[in-house]
C-alpha cells in the first residue's frame, strides 16, 4: 500500500530488560480514582461507575525528555499515575480474567491544563483541550508482569524540584486495575497496545518553564520531565 505521504511513525515505550519497544495503540485515562484527589477537585469520592477521557497516542513522552510550557494555559498541572500496558486483545473481560491482557507497568503523568480542562467541566464540554494536548503523556519504560508481578499496592510519589508534592499508595485506588479493566473492555473492545492510565492521587499542582518533575512508584522506578519555556 502506497499513502500521499509517510504514515506517522508508531509511538512506542521501551521496556525494561528487553531490546523490543511496546508500540502504542490508544491512550485511556481514569477521572477521579483517589478519594483525596477527588474531593481536592470538588467532587465527591463514590463508587458511582468510573469516567474516562483518552490522549493521542503520539502525546507520548519519552523519559527524560524537556516538555515545553504549552501554549494556552496558566495553570499548566502535574499527576502522578500508574500506567497499565494491554498485551492481549479482549472483550466484555471479566475482573478476574482482567490481569491475563497485562503485558506490563509503568511510570506515568497526566500532564493537564487545568484551566482550560475546569472551564470545559463547568460548561459540559469535552475535556481534550485540557487533556490531549501535544506532548501530555510522559511515560518510562514499561515493566513487564514476568518480572514484576502485579502491582495492586507500594508508594506512588511525585516532587517538583525535589519537593514532595504527591504521596500515596496505589491500594488507594477507587477502582482497581481489573476493574478498570474489565469496565473499559465492556464499552470498547481492548487492543494490545492499549495503555491505561489509572488516575492521580491527591496534591496536583502547577509546573512552571525550568521545574523538574520526578514521578515514582515503587519497583517501577522513576519517571522525569523537564518543563521547558514556551515556543
Ligand atoms: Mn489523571
Amino acid at each position: 500500500m502506497t499513502f500521499v505521504f509517510d504514515p506517522m511513525p508508531t509511538p512506542s515505550l521501551p521496556v525494561t530488560g528487553d531490546a523490543l519497544r511496546f508500540p502504542i495503540r490508544r491512550i485511556f485515562c481514569v477521572g477521579r480514582n483517589y478519594a483525596a484527589h477527588a474531593i481536592e477537585m470538588g467532587k465527591d469520592p463514590d463508587r458511582d461507575p468510573p469516567f474516562f477521557f483518552t490522549k493521542p497516542a503520539d502525546a507520548v513522552v519519552q523519559d527524560g525528555e524537556t516538555v515545553a510550557y504549552p501554549p494556552e494555559t496558566e495553570n499548566f498541572h502535574y499527576e502522578a499515575e500508574l500506567i497499565v500496558a494491554i498485551g492481549t486483545d479482549g472483550v466484555n473481560i471479566a475482573e478476574a480474567e482482567a490481569l491475563n491482557h497485562v503485558y506490563g507497568y509503568g511510570v506515568g503523568n497526566d500532564l493537564t491544563r487545568r484551566d482550560l480542562q475546569l472551564d470545559a467541566r463547568e460548561k459540559g464540554r469535552p475535556w481534550d483541550w485540557g487533556k490531549a494536548f501535544d506532548r501530555s503523556a510522559p511515560m518510562a519504560a514499561l515493566h513487564r508482569v514476568s518480572d514484576v508481578g502485579h502491582l495492586s499496592a507500594g508508594a506512588i510519589r511525585l516532587t517538583v524540584n525535589g519537593a514532595v508534592k504527591q504521596e500515596a499508595d496505589l491500594s488507594e485506588l477507587i477502582w482497581t486495575v481489573p476493574e478498570v479493566i474489565s469496565i473499559i473492555s465492556h464499552s470498547i473492545a481492548l487492543k494490545a497496545g492499549d495503555i491505561i492510565m489509572t488516575g492521580t492521587p491527591a496534591g496536583v499542582g502547577p509546573l512552571v518553564a525550568g521545574d523538574i518533575c520526578v514521578v515514582s512508584i515503587d519497583g517501577l522506578g522513576d519517571l522525569t520531565t523537564t518543563i521547558g519555556p514556551a515556543v
